[in-house]
């Protein structure tokens, strides 16, 4: 298949293996982060970290948008759904969020109308089809799937859908990453840039990155060879002590981004002046708020939000974990008290969530093995 095979060439791996060891300097250990979470999905998939050398660091990012939202957030937008008649829609990977009285689907089965939807515009044709009913769409993603909620609120004002509204908690990457390197337990070297938000963004807005905190930024494709060949380019700069932006990922990412969806965020968002995130605290400008002129389709600005703010159970590490400071492993309750079955943590529960990627194809793999071991002995 084009676009897949040609990145899982066995021959063109071993060679850009061969090169990130020839590039990586005896002694020198790098913590190189994947700011994203769909990379860090394709690592543990792909198995990239055991062919790497064992002084290249891979840390896991905050760009998991289902596990940076806080709890609070949850709470409310459910919250929100249990006024008489409300359809709660969302993706599919945030029904089995734990909020503090359940998640989506626990409370889909005490009697809310959840529904999954795979866009924005299914929401808005579940309000079409329901016009006495109130459809509340509980938007998440950083600017990757921002353009999409924009346009669908476009079309509702557009068509004049009263009974559409939507619980808005779009974030963005680069204040994330601004205060991923303003906390003083981080040390970091270099970072592979978000693929999927960079085909928005494009590049340039991470350049202050290498400017300023003289850190090269490679973007990033998702497949094992870009993902090399990206830890390539790093070493390479790293190596020659220079510090800039680079596009591995050209075939999906324009340098300047996509400007109709630029614009048509532009139309709808402005920036909060404050956002909570799980792990990294307030940070400000750091997610989209509806504009006044789409007020009538903001559920904030429609009906009372409770403003719920709930702490963490105390003994999940998972603002660690998304800051990079801990492993997933390293979590006290990781693969105990909390699983993919049973998740304590919004990490444990999205296909992009570190813990849920690294039990899934690192933890499951090694007790399987154990199992094996002790059956033969
Ligand atoms: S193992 Fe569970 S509680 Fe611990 S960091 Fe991961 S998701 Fe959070």
């Amino acid at each position: 298949m084009r676009f897949v095979d040609e990145f899982r060439d066995p021959g063109l791996i071993t060679k850009a293996v061969e090169e990130i060891h020839r590039l990586a300097q005896p002694g020198r250990h790098y913590r190189i982060m994947e700011v994203c979470g769909g990379h860090t999905h394709a690592i543990y998939r792909f198995g990239l970290k055991d062919i790497l050398p064992e002084d290249i660091e891979l840390i896991h990012g905050p760009g998991c948008p289902v596990c940076v939202l806080p709890m609070g957030r949850i709470d409310d937008g459910l919250a929100l759904a249990q006024k008489n008649g409300t359809i709660f829609a969302a993706f599919g990977d945030m029904m089995r969020v734990p909020g503090t009285h359940g998640s989506p689907f626990e409370h889909k089965a005490r009697g809310t109308d959840v529904r999954i939807v795979y866009s924005p515009a299914d929401a808005l044709q579940i309000a079409r089809k329901n016009p006495k009913r109130h459809v509340i769409f509980f938007a998440i993603g950083f600017e990757t799937t921002a353009p999409s909620t924009a346009l669908t609120l476009m079309h509702a004002k557009r068509e004049a859908i009263r009974n559409f509204s939507v619980f808005c908690n779009h974030v963005t990457i680069v204040p994330a990453i601004r205060a991923i390197l303003d906390s003083p337990d981080m040390r970091l070297d270099a970072f592979i840039g978000p693929g999927h938000v960079s085909t928005v963004i494009g590049c340039r807005p991470y350049e202050w990155i290498a400017r300023a905190e003289g850190k090269p930024v490679v973007t990033s494709g998702f497949e094992p060879l870009d993902l090399l060949q990206s830890i390539v380019m790093l070493l390479r700069q790293l190596r020659a002590g220079e510090a800039r932006v680079e596009n591995q990922y050209k075939r999906v990412v324009p340098w300047e981004g996509n400007r109709a969806a630029l614009k048509a965020m532009a139309e709808v968002f402005e920036l909060r002046p404050h956002f909570e995130w799980r792990g990294l605290g307030f940070i400000s400008q750091s997610a989209l708020r509806i504009r006044k002129e789409y007020a009538d389709w903001d559920s904030e600005q429609r009906f009372d939000v409770p403003e719920t703010r709930v702490a963490d159970p105390k003994a999940a590490q998972c603002g660690e974990v998304l800051k990079g400071v801990l492993k997933p492993a390293q979590c006290k309750l990781f693969g105990k008290e909390c699983t993919p079955e049973h998740p304590i943590g919004a990490l444990m529960v999205s296909s992009e969530g570190s813990c849920a990627a690294y039990y899934n194809y690192e933890y499951r793999k090694t007790a399987s093995l154990v199992t094996e071991i002790s059956s033969v002995a």
